[in-house]
């Protein structure tokens, strides 16, 4: 999946020749942190728990942006910001992207390659020394650091900030980053990140 996922289209080998379809998609996906049904009251064995994990391996790379979720509480029915809100939010970012990208030939900020992101797209040598050096050290792989870089670019657009400060790559590294991160719960007039 790795490949379509990346390239955003799919080519099939038949014996008649090669068919390329289109194939740009997000992908959303789920799962509980164990086989059995009460995560609360585990009794799963550690090489259980572990052949489970290795299921998601199917996907073929590492989603850019993992939330640990916990069972609602009594807050649960708070009144925050509802689904129409949050889609103002979305939309207005997406056309910062849009603007901003135009002249490039993409839409989304999921749609630029490392080499823009580094090159014409680059940030601040002192902006981003954290996450090279999470590079340097094979905490991440460049796959991980383009995804965080887009990321921090739509935590920027959400935020409305001109591009991705310091602390919007912290909070890109730690969506990407499986466990680190949890969900925001966004109150109206709040700008706060979410995945887009
Ligand atoms: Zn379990």
């Amino acid at each position: 999946m790795r490949r379509p996922r990346e390239a955003g289209r799919v080519v099939l080998a038949r014996a008649r020749g090669m068919v390329t379809y289109p194939a740009p998609f997000q992908l959303v996906a789920t799962s509980k942190p164990c086989p059995c049904t009460a995560p609360s009251a585990c009794t799963c064995t550690a090489p259980a728990q572990r052949r489970y994990q290795a299921r998601l391996a199917g996907l073929g790379t590492r989603p850019a942006i993992s939330l640990q979720l916990t069972a609602p509480g009594r807050d649960a029915c708070a009144v925050g910001e509802s689904s129409a809100q949050a889609a103002v939010r979305v939309a207005r970012a997406r056309t910062i992207a849009a603007d901003r990208l135009r002249g490039d030939g993409y839409r989304v900020n999921a749609d630029l390659p490392l080499t823009t992101l580094t090159g014409r797209h680059g940030l601040p040598r002192r902006t981003v020394a954290g996450l090279t050096r999470m590079v340097d050290t094979g905490a991440i792989g460049l796959t991980g650091y383009a995804g965080i870089l887009q990321t921090a670019w739509t935590i920027g657009d959400l935020r409305g900030t001109e591009r991705p400060d310091q602390d919007a790559i912290d909070t890109a590294i730690a969506f990407y980053l499986p466990g680190t991160a949890q969900p925001v719960p966004a109150r109206p007039g709040q700008d706060e990140p979410r995945p887009a």
